[in-house]
């Protein structure tokens, strides 16, 4: 088992291996992907910001894909929706700027709760090159007052699913109110968390005494937090590249620590932001000491059917590398191959350092190699899109599900229990189905 790096404080009592990040060989792969679009992230997201709306202005299939992924929502009032582009869209026979804004007006005029509504592009939009940024611009001025409009792309056209969450908070970041430059310092946690986590974390930075902590996304439009050269952030998602730089261009400033999966990795993310705060040490420990001691009992029980096992990721979620790096580290299992669609080296560096030096690592995807090295492998667990799963399984592969990985509250000390059983889970239904 690896151990966080020395600046930690957490892991004095671990051994230390540390992995240069800046000498780790990345096999690079271009070829067939098998993974959702960006229009995923719009399930989890309008449960997050809860008076927003999600237009997205695509074709039937895009309609098919949120409605299966999402359900049907019988009892609430919707709050995403598709604008179908016709064929005669397509064809540019209609202007569909001035169909977008009878379909935004009708719906404004209906839903006057909602206070942000994202313009979300998709592949047939971007294909017909809709301008949905002049688009946002427009509908803006002509609701001004009421609601604020922006726009981003969710399209899968070059994207892996989580990046549409990525698109949508940096969209937001321009809409953040000024800091002010002679006022305190104040925390970001950047990424959408479920509110039960968020809570917990806002919990343990009010008992560290860190006292001026914002979230983006917010729940409510209206609590949009601000941002400015005294804000440090700490990113709780590992796929939020442009949202970082967005960030930055504000004069923001990102902690480096590893990402809350864990009980290392959150108190390694918590440590960032006590070290930046100047908490006192000893204050620090004797906060986390409790959760962190809870989390670590509640992965014991999976560290039985994990310990040893090797396991590979095929590129998704972004999730791969800090999820790897959790199962080497705490639960003693053996990564072969992580892949993950695009590498953040910057962001992942000290996740990076604690892989084991025997790992493969892979950016972006070419399905049929990495199912060849899979098949050569022979993991004990596979990580991947639902589409691969059920092929591998046929193949007598156990597979875990990357997208449940984002949809399950997974962050922080106290859903590191529940985090270590989803990958214990396959591998005892498959001893079950064995005997
Ligand atoms: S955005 Fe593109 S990939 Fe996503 S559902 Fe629509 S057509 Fe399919």
């Amino acid at each position: 088992m690896n151990a966080l790096p020395p600046s930690s404080g957490c892991a004095s009592d671990l051994a230390v291996k540390k992995r240069p990040s800046n000498q780790t060989p990345i096999l690079r792969e271009r070829g067939q992907r098998e993974v959702f679009c960006g229009l995923t992230g719009i399930i989890w997201l309008h449960r997050k910001m809860q008076d927003a709306f999600f237009l997205v202005v695509g074709s039937r299939t895009c309609a098919h894909l949120l409605q299966s992924a999402a359900g049907v929502m019988i009892f609430a009032e919707p709050r995403f929706a598709t604008a179908i582009m016709e064929e005669r869209d397509l064809a540019g026979m209609v202007d569909a700027q001035d169909e977008l804004d009878r379909v935004v007006g009708r719906l404004l005029e209906r839903r006057p709760d909602i206070s942000t509504l994202f313009l979300v592009g998709s592949c047939p939009s971007e294909v017909i090159k809709l301008d949905l940024a002049k688009a946002a611009e427009r509908l803006g001025a002509k609701h001004a007052g009421g609601v604020r409009i922006l726009n981003y792309s969710g399209s899968g056209i070059e994207t892996t699913f989580t990046q549409g969450e990525d698109a949508c908070l940096a969209s937001l970041v321009p809409e953040m109110p000024a800091g002010d430059p002679n006022g305190e310092q104040e925390l970001l946690i950047v990424g959408s968390l479920p509110d039960i986590v968020e809570d917990q974390f806002l919990r343990l930075f009010e008992q560290l005494g860190i006292n001026h902590v914002g979230a983006l996304p917010a729940r409510k439009s209206g609590d949009l937090p601000s941002v400015g050269p005294n804000t440090r952030y700490l990113l709780a998602q590992p796929f939020l590249a442009e949202t970082a730089m967005a960030l930055e261009g504000r004069g923001a400033q990102r902690l480096d620590a590893l990402f809350p999966f864990g009980a290392e990795g959150t108190a390694n993310w918590l440590r960032a932001a006590a070290d930046a705060f100047g908490i006192d040490e000893m204050h620090f420990n004797n906060v986390i000491a409790g959760p962190r001691e809870r989390a670590k009992r509640a992965i014991e029980h999976s560290a039985k059917q994990l310990g040893g096992k090797r396991i590979s990721f095929l590129p998704d979620s972004q999730l791969e590398v800090p999820l790897a790096r959790f199962l080497n580290q705490e639960l003693g299992m053996e990564p072969v191959e992580v892949g993950t669609p695009y590498l953040h080296r910057k962001h992942l560096a000290q996740e990076l350092e604690l892989l084991p030096e025997s790992v493969r690592l892979s950016e972006g995807q070419h399905v049929d190699k990495q199912l060849d090295r899979v098949r050569e492998d022979k993991p004990d667990l596979t990580v991947c899109g639902l589409g691969l799963a059920n092929p591998l399984e046929a193949e007598g592969f156990t597979t875990k599900w990357a997208i449940e990985l984002v949809f399950s509250p997974i962050h922080g000390f106290e859903q590191a229990g529940d985090l270590a059983e989803l990958f214990a889970r396959p591998l005892r239904r498959r001893d079950v189905l064995k005997v």
